[in-house]
C-alpha cells in the first residue's frame, strides 16, 4: 500500500571516444531500490487518470476528487543529462488557467488565479526516451511502440507552492495526501500490453511496471517472456535469451528464490537506433520485469567488449530481483546497499559462468571510482549531487570488504554473506544500513569496520584510498598500495 520509494533505474553508458568501436566504460548510474513503506498515504485524495493514445496524439486526463491549490508529481526526477525536470519537455497542459512549474524538488500544477486546481485537467504528452536520475522513464521502440511507467501519474495535494518548495527530495517516511492513482490505459489501435499479455481494457493502480502501447515483438517462453524491439540488433536478443536464464540460475542456486513476482519474468528491450559514436545500455528492474534499452552504432555488432558489457549488465539487473526486490533499502541514500551489492553479484556470477572473465579489472574500476567520489564528500549524499555512480562503486567496495570478512570467517564469498542477510530481512522486505553493518560486525567480529564505512557514508574521507586500503587490510581483501593507489591483486 505504502509505496513511496524510487525504484532502480540503472544506466550504463559506454561512450565511444575516438572511434565508435572503442569503448570507454563510463558508468553512469542512477539508482534506487524497491517501493517503500514508512509514511502514509491518504489514497482517497488520489485522482483518477486516463491515458489515451490515438496514433501520434496522446492525452492524459486527470479527474481530481478533492480540491487543492497545488498538486505535485511524485515522480519529478531530473534528466541525467543537464539535471533539468523531464516532465515540462514532454507534457503540455491543455486546460486553460492551469500552469505547470518546478517548485523545489517537484513538478507541480496550480491554477493561475490562486484557487483550487480545476477538477478536470488535460495534458497532451509526447513520450521521449530520456535518462532520468533514479527514476523510470518512457521507453520508445523503433516501430513506434511506447512503454510508459505505470506510476509516473501519481500526485499528492499541497496547500501552497511554498509547501511544495519545503517538501524533501526523499519522500520515504513523509505522510502525503495522495496515493497511487487508478490509471486507465487505452490505445485506439488495439489492446495494450501489460505483464507480457495483451489487454483490451486495463486499469493499473499500485502496480509498478510498464504498459506498452503499440506493436513490438512478444516471445513467450518458459520462465522468460521477451518483448523486443523488432529492429534491435539480433545478437542482443539472443544474448538476453541465453545468458539471462543462466545467471539467474546461478543466483537462484546461491541465494534461493527471490520471492514474489519473480516466477514469470519479462524482459522488455527497446532500441533507440544506431546513434553515431555511442554505445549505450540502460535498464531497470520492476517486479517480474527487467527493462533495457540499447542505443548506438557501438552495439550493432557483438565485439568482445560489448558482449562482456552486456552480460555484466544483464547480471547486474537480474541481481536486483534479490537485492532490490526480495529486500530493498530503507532510504534513497542507502542505495549503495543494492547497487554495490548487485555489482558484486554480477561480477561473481559472471566469473562463475565464464572463468576467462576479468573480474579483477572490473573491481579495480569500482575501487578507483570510489576513491574519486568519496574524497571529502559523504557517499550517502551522492544522489543529491547527481553522483549516483558513488553508490555503485563504494557500495561494491564495502561489499568486497564484507566478502573478505566472510572468507576469513568460513571460507565463503559474497553470496554466503548475503544469503542469511536476505533471509533475515525477507519478511519486512527492508535491508537497512544498520542491518547491513551489523551483519558485517557479526561476521568479522570487528566493529571498527562498520565505523569506517559509516564515516565514509556520512562524511567521506580526506584520503579515501587510505580508508579503503585499511578496510581491505582488516578483511583480507588481497591488494597492495602503490603511490597512494589501492591496487587489487
Ligand atoms: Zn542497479
Amino acid at each position: 500500500m505504502f509505496e513511496l520509494n524510487r525504484m532502480e533505474s540503472v544506466v550504463l553508458r559506454l561512450k565511444a571516444l575516438a572511434a565508435s568501436t572503442v569503448l570507454a566504460a563510463a558508468l553512469l548510474g542512477a539508482c534506487a531500490a524497491a517501493p517503500l513503506p514508512p509514511g502514509t498515504w491518504d489514497a482517497r485524495a488520489a485522482p483518477s487518470v486516463e491515458v489515451v493514445r490515438d496514433g501520434d496524439r496522446w492525452t492524459v486526463d486527470y479527474a481530481f476528487h478533492r480540491a487543492a491549490p497545488v498538486w505535485a508529481f511524485m515522480d519529478s526526477a531530473l534528466m541525467a543529462d543537464g539535471r533539468q525536470p523531464w516532465r515540462p519537455t514532454q507534457w503540455t497542459l491543455e486546460t486553460p488557467g492551469v500552469v505547470m512549474e518546478r517548485r523545489g524538488h517537484y513538478d507541480v500544477i496550480r491554477s493561475t488565479n490562486g484557487g483550487p486546481v480545476p477538477s478536470q485537467v488535460r495534458f497532451s504528452i509526447r513520450p521521449k526516451a530520456v535518462e532520468l536520475e533514479a527514476e523510470y522513464g518512457a521507453l520508445t521502440f523503433s516501430d513506434g511502440a511506447v512503454a510508459l511507467p505505470t506510476r509516473q501519474f501519481d500526485v499528492f495535494a499541497l496547500s501552497s507552492v511554498e509547501a511544495a518548495e519545503a517538501m524533501p527530495a526523499d519522500l520515504n517516511g513523509v505522510d502525503l495526501e495522495g496515493g497511487p492513482s487508478a490509471v486507465t490505459w487505452r490505445d485506439m489501435a488495439g489492446p495494450v500490453l501489460f505483464n507480457g499479455e495483451r489487454r483490451e481494457g486495463l486499469t493499473t493502480t499500485t502496480e509498478r511496471s510498464y504498459v506498452l502501447l503499440g506493436q513490438a515483438r512478444v516471445t513467450p517462453s518458459e520462465g522468460l517472456t521477451t518483448v523486443i524491439d523488432p529492429n534491435l540488433p539480433p545478437w542482443i536478443g539472443e544474448e538476453i535469451r541465453s545468458f539471462a536464464p543462466r545467471i539467474d540460475d546461478y543466483y537462484l542456486r546461491r541465494l534461493g528464490p527471490p520471492g514474489v513476482g519473480s516466477e514469470a519474468s519479462t524482459v522488455m528491450v527497446s532500441w533507440n537506433g544506431p546513434t553515431a559514436r555511442l554505445s549505450s545500455m540502460g535498464g531497470s528492474v520492476l517486479p517480474g520485469l527487467i527493462v533495457m534499452k540499447f542505443e548506438g552504432v557501438g552495439v550493432l555488432n557483438p565485439s568482445q567488449e560489448v558482449l562482456e558489457r552486456s552480460r555484466w549488465f544483464i547480471g547486474h539487473e537480474s541481481a536486483h530481483f534479490w537485492l532490490g526486490q526480495a529486500v530493498r533499502y530503507q532510504f534513497a541514500r542507502d542505495a549503495w546497499i543494492t547497487e554495490g551489492g548487485a555489482d558484486l553479484m554480477a561480477v561473481r556470477g559472471f566469473k562463475a559462468l565464464d572463468p576467462a572473465y576479468d573480474a579483477r579489472a572490473e573491481l579495480q574500476t569500482e575501487v578507483d571510482d570510489c576513491i574519486d567520489l568519496a574524497r571529502n564528500k559523504p557517499v550517502a549524499e551522492a544522489g543529491e549531487r547527481g553522483e549516483h555512480r558513488a553508490y555503485y562503486a563504494c557500495g561494491a567496495v564495502f561489499a568486497m570488504a564484507a566478502e573478505g570478512a566472510q572468507k576469513r570467517h568460513d571460507g565463503g564469498d559474497w553470496f554466503d554473506f548475503l544469503r542469511p542477510v536476505l533471509a533475515a530481512n525477507r519478511k519486512d522486505g527492508v535491508l537497512s544500513r544498520a542491518e547491513w553493518l551489523d551483519a558485517l560486525t557479526r561476521v568479522s567480529g570487528d566493529p571498527t569496520l562498520a565505523a569506517t564505512i559509516a564515516q565514509m557514508l556520512d562524511r567521506g574521507a580526506a584520503d579515501p584510498a587510505a580508508e579503503i586500503a585499511s578496510l581491505f587490510r582488516r578483511t583480507g581483501v588481497p591488494h597492495r598500495v602503490e603511490n597512494g593507489k589501492v591496487i587489487l591483486s
